[in-house]
């Protein structure tokens, strides 16, 4: 039986379908075509712009405790349709479907849960007399309409990092999910419909050039959000920039993991393992750049290799399967290219993987082996540049000032993480290294209390945590005069 799917944009309450050219949406574990998607038009962009502009005044003047009701509400909505979500995101990207269940479905309901919360909770300065004769008092306001732009590799996640916290907060929402991936956010805009009020919540979808550029150029939009790749965090800032808009940007990343002599070497094997190529390691935050002291370089190398060889790829259903295909072929070939190259470069060791499978068990999906190169120097291209992947470099490292310098010799600056027993170097290095995160002896995990964002070319502006709910507030002074 052929699935049917969401399809139809989300404007001003109502489902209509986009007008625009239609954009071909696959599955990557087999290569076939799910469903052609008609994008929104310049017009349907205009429209549900335009929905949010008129639906602000009301749900911006709305309670706290009203935002929080309707948030729950919605949580509790995507728990009932944890399994049609999980189905959604591993047919469309390609993941195992006991992963997006067991792993994302409840992050995102727990996203949702905790902005309800953090909208009846913000905390400031205190009102007061800072000036004789006047009262000062701080108001956190929302920003007007939102216009949130997210990438392919977690699209329901994404969504909800974006949407919960702005909604939380009073904005009303325009949201466009990748082209690539747009089927769960469109389920959302499904379950959002019987929730929220017409026009708080607006889902087109569509490319970025054609869709993405004029909801950023829109001068009804306050702020603008977006996870994706540096190249499109400055086209969106340029664009941004005509009308002066707030902008919130989540770029890539080039995490470098430093392991020192004295790491616990069994469990930065199994953390590298699970952290390297989780989504098949198409992941910002992705373990992909070790550094290794001079001792444990070797055995690291080598246990890394075949731990990694051990991992199941496969497709979403099969039992067992840890990591599935890439998101497109192009992505694939992108992946190859960057090995091909350390490969001929010459000192450097393909240790694990290295090759796309096609054929056979894989048949036409976009397959690309969980892969080390070892013996990588920091000026080597596969250390510098993101390749978004299941491909991880390791470099040898001879002192802890040397593997801070290179650690922080990046233009990415999002995350990172230190492996050592002992507790001192492991505090003076996260203290030196210039990332958003930086985890001790373990690597990916996030929390929705705590925020998620970059620093250097991965962007400014933190996902989840109040820290959030500030980004999609505007601070306001009010005086009085006494
Ligand atoms: P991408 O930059 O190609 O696309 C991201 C989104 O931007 C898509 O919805 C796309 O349609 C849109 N877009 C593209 N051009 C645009 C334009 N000119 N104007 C407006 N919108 C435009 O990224 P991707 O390939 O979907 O995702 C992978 C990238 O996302 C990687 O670089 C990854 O590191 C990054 N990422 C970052 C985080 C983070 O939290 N920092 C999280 C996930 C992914």
């Amino acid at each position: 039986m052929t699935p049917t799917f969401p399809t139809e944009l989300f404007i001003d309450g109502t489902f209509v379908p986009g007008e625009g050219e239609a954009e071909r949406v696959l599955n990557p574990a087999t290569g076939e075509l799910l469903v052609a998607l008609p994008e929104a038009s310049a017009e349907q962009v205009h429209k549900a712009v335009s929905a949010a502009h008129r639906a602000f005044d009301a749900w911006s003047e709305t309670t706290p405790m009203e935002r929080s009701r309707l948030l729950l509400k919605l949580a509790d909505a995507i728990e009932a349709h944890a399994e049609g979500f999980a189905r959604l995101e591993s047919l469309n990207c390609g993941k195992p479907y006991a992963r997006a269940l067991g792993d994302e479905i409840p992050a995102v309901a727990d996203c949702y849960r905790y902005f309800a919360g953090a909208a009846r909770c913000m905390g400031g300065p205190l009102a007061g007399e800072y000036l004789a004769g006047h009262t000062s008092m701080i108001r956190r306001d929302a920003v007007g309409v939102v216009g949130s732009i997210a990438p392919w590799n977690y699209p329901l996640m994404m969504a909800a990092w974006k949407t919960a916290p702005a909604l939380a907060a009073g904005n009303t929402v325009v949201i466009k999910p990748s082209e690539q991936t747009p089927l769960s956010t469109l389920l959302l805009a499904r379950l959002a419909a019987d929730i929220f009020p017409k026009g708080v919540l607006n889902v087109i979808t569509g490319r970025g050039a054609s869709v993405g550029q004029p909801l950023v150029e829109h001068p009804k939009v306050a702020m603008v959000s977006i996870t994706g790749d540096v190249s499109t965090g400055r086209k969106v800032l340029q664009a941004a920039s005509g009308t002066l808009k707030r902008t919130h940007l989540e770029l890539g990343g080039k995490a470098p993991v430093v392991v020192f002599d004295d790491a616990d070497l069994a469990a930065v094997v199994e953390g590298l393992r699970t952290f390297g190529y989780y989504n098949a390691g198409q992941d910002c935050t992705a373990a992909c750049r070790i550094y290794a002291g001079g001792k444990i370089y070797d055995k690291l190398v080598a246990d890394l290799s075949s731990a990694v060889k051990s991992i199941k790829m496969g497709t979403p259903d099969e039992e067992d399967v840890e990591i599935g295909p890439l998101i497109s072929d192009r992505q694939r070939h992108r992946v190859a290219s960057f090995v091909e190259r350390a490969q001929m470069a010459g000192h450097m060791e393909i240790t694990a993987g290295g090759k796309a499978r096609n054929g056979g068990e894989f048949g036409a999906g976009f397959f690309y082996e969980p892969t080390v190169v070892a013996g990588a120097r920091q000026e080597d291209e596969i250390v510098k540049r993101e390749v978004f992947g299941p491909v991880v470099s390791v470099t040898r490292f001879t002192d802890t000032e040397q593997a801070i310098t290179w650690a922080n010799d990046s233009d990415y600056g999002l995350a990172s993480s230190v492996w050592t027993q002992d507790v001192g170097r492991a505090m003076r290095v996260a203290k030196k290294l210039r990332y958003g995160c930086t985890w001790i002896n373990t690597h990916f995990m996030l929390v929705n209390e705590m925020p998620h964002g970059g620093l250097k070319s991965s962007g400014y502006g933190k996902d989840m945590s109040m820290y959030a709910l500030e980004d999609y507030t505007v601070p306001r002074h009010v005086m009085v005069k006494l």
